[in-house]
């Protein structure tokens, strides 16, 4: 099974909402059911919401994902949350090896491997998360780092199954920078290469999302750039408006 090339556009919610942001998600999958649009759309809540949320949005074009997961089954790891956990509860992706993930909790390529082959093994979609710090990329280091990333999170078992990447460099999350359109360009095709030399078919078509201050105003732009599969969206999918702005520029 390969992906398709429908963009692919997911909200990361990060450390926010509570019950009531439920709202939010419901607002964005009526305004699809009123309006569809032909990309995939993904909203990743907290893990207490994921539950919650697949029940919101059942029936709706709307996807739950989770942002992270460990990677045994189940058992004596107090406070970790299963890929088979997410899965029950509603998810059908997970957001793996976020660059906060990496600078505040250790996590490295070999830990983001051993994640991918826990959500494969649970059925779900991972979004395995790459990007260069700005000290990287002012050293000349961007395509070094993210090949390294890229080689050592994507384990050979993506070959035949659904995934995505996202490229995020670190300097534009949150911080309303962003790269030139044909730097984004050369990191993507860059990544694009990578895949379909280690993941054949699979790598040549898994989506490549751009994910760093996506905003409704850039996301038409980012979004036709060359081998720019989809968004990963932080602080502008936590309101239904932004989000959706951003989901209808990708058409
Ligand atoms: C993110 O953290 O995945 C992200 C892209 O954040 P933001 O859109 O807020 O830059």
């Amino acid at each position: 099974m390969t992906t398709s090339r429908r963009k692919l556009i997911a909200g990361n919610w990060k450390m926010n909402g509570l019950k009531a942001s439920l709202a939010e998600a419901l607002a964005v999958a009526e305004a699809l059911e009123r309006q569809p649009c032909t990309e995939r759309v993904a909203i990743c809540p907290p893990a207490t919401l994921i539950a919650p949320m697949a029940q919101v949005l059942q029936g709706s074009q709307v996807q739950v994902g989770g942002q992270n997961c460990y990677t045994q089954p189940m058992g004596a790891f107090t406070g970790e949350i299963s890929a088979e956990m997410l899965a029950d509860a509603g998810a059908s992706l997970v957001i793996l090896a976020h660059s906060e993930r990496r600078q505040f909790f250790g996590e490295t390529d070999e830990s983001a491997a051993e994640k991918v082959r826990a959500a494969l093994r649970a059925g779900l979609e991972p979004i395995v998360c790459v990007g260069e710090t700005l000290d990287e990329r002012r050293a000349g280091r961007t395509l070094e780092i993210v090949a390294r990333q890229v080689r050592g999170s994507c384990p050979p078992e993506l070959r035949g199954c659904v995934f995505a990447v996202a490229y995020e460099p670190v300097w534009a999350i949150g911080t309303g920078l962003t790269p030139t359109l044909e730097e984004i360009e050369q990191v993507h095709g860059a990544i694009r290469g990578l895949l379909a030399e280690s993941l054949a078919e699979a790598g040549r078509t898994a989506p490549i999302l751009y994910g760093g201050s996506v905003k409704p105003s850039n996301a038409r732009d980012i979004l036709a750039a060359s081998e720019v599969g989809g968004a990963l969206v932080g602080g502008a999918s936590l309101k239904a408006d932004d989000f959706l702005g951003i989901i209808r520029a990708a058409a």
